[in-house]
């Protein structure tokens, strides 16, 4: 008997408008190819069902992108093309993301059609810092989708929010944060503002009114300290759910467990490579797919992520497991230095970080794999 899980992840590129300081590809203004893209996405799904034979999925993602904006009946007709292909197992998370703008009691099909979980763009309790940002809806709105998905169904929901945005003083964020804990969703995602090049915020970023490093860091350390009092646990550096609510397609990605990326710009990480499908949404839609990334993974490759992936979550990293598993040794100085500066701690052979460990990580992990090359 075979126990192989699979996460599936599906990209829908299309948005009603671009924000601000968005860089993940998405086009608005292509509503004429949604139904191509869905008939390409479907051909695609078919087309690897074979290489997923001996696996069971056990999470499947429609991410974007907003992939609420291409509408109930080609949202239904993806994931039947999942179940038709794929051996998909029968407590299967299945998320859909969603902006607030382009939820309705539509999103009862969905439930219906086996979607249950949504993940919603909420991104500030501030109407006017919404606004500055680009996103087209406002925070009642936001109340009035979670009302609607809890009325379609939906048990298990999630709000994404982000800290840094131009205008935002710390009072700003904890009403957005805890505007949030009132709407009572199951899990929450709390991003740090990147100011991604190319985009519209990233242009004007000099006559912005951003909060600097400092501010940033105490609006992050503060909803890392406030979260657990209302019920909500931190599990990765930005993601904080219930007991039992942890985003499990996104636990595979830091777990290193196997996902296959369907749709234009989607990456995957099945049999040993990594590969990703070119951004081009045209050339998806003519069925030329071709990778932007195709890598098989090395040993000392798959150490490193190993280390890096691990800790960005709470679990962090078991030091007998990196030894046996790789032959690899966390450095014991630097360790003791991390430990006693505040950015981690230790249980037995565990050693995961701290939020104020979380907030360098990128400084922490990269040190801790130079020291055990
Ligand atoms: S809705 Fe999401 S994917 Fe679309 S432009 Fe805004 S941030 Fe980007």
């Amino acid at each position: 008997m075979d126990s192989k899980t699979l996460g599936l992840y599906i990209h829908v590129p299309f948005c009603r408008s671009k924000c601000a300081y968005c860089d993940f590809y998405s086009l608005s203004g292509a509503d004429a190819l949604m139904s191509p893209y869905t008939d390409a996405l479907c051909t695609q799904l078919e087309a690897f069902a074979g290489d997923a034979a001996g696996y069971v999925v056990d999470t499947v993602y429609v991410g974007g992108g907003t992939p609420s904006c291409i509408g109930a009946g080609r949202l239904s007709r993806i994931l039947g093309a999942v179940r038709r292909g794929y051996r998909v197992a029968p407590d299967a998370e299945i998320t859909v993301e969603a902006n607030p703008d382009s939820v309705g009691d539509w999103f009862a099909e969905l439930r219906a059609a086996g979607y249950n979980r949504v993940s919603l763009g909420m991104q500030s309790a501030d109407n006017a810092i919404l606004r500055d940002i680009g996103r087209i809806h406002t925070v009642e709105q936001v109340a009035d989708a979670v009302s609607t998905l809890r009325r379609a169904g939906f048990e298990n929901l999630s709000l994404d929010l982000i800290y840094g945005l131009p205008g935002q003083s710390a009072s700003s964020w904890r009403d957005s944060v805890e505007y949030a804990v009132g709407l009572s969703p199951e899990h929450l995602s709390c991003y740090g503002l990147k100011l991604e090049p190319g985009t519209p915020l990233y242009r004007r970023r000099n006559a912005l009114p951003l909060p600097d490093d400092d501010a940033q860091a105490d609006m992050y350390l503060w909803a890392a300290d406030a979260l657990p009092a209302y019920g909500y646990r931190q599990y990765e550096i930005s993601n904080f759910a219930r007991p039992g609510r942890a985003s499990r397609h996104n636990l595979k990605y830091w777990t290193l467990g196997e996902y296959l990326g369907f749709g234009t710009g989607a990456h995957s990480d099945f049999g040993g490579v990594r590969f990703a499908w070119a951004r081009d949404l045209s050339a998806f839609v003519d069925r030329k797919w071709a990778y932007s990334e195709y890598t098989r993974i090395t040993a000392r490759e798959r150490s490193r992520e190993w280390l890096m992936l691990r800790l960005r979550t709470v679990y962090g990293v078991d030091l007998r497991e990196y030894r046996d598993t790789f032959g690899r040794d966390f450095d014991a100085d630097f360790l003791s230095q991390c430990i006693g500066a505040g950015y981690a701690v230790r249980n037995g052979e565990r050693v995961s970080l701290t939020p104020r460990g979380f907030l360098v990580s990128n400084q922490i992990i990269g040190r801790a794999l130079e020291l055990s090359e």
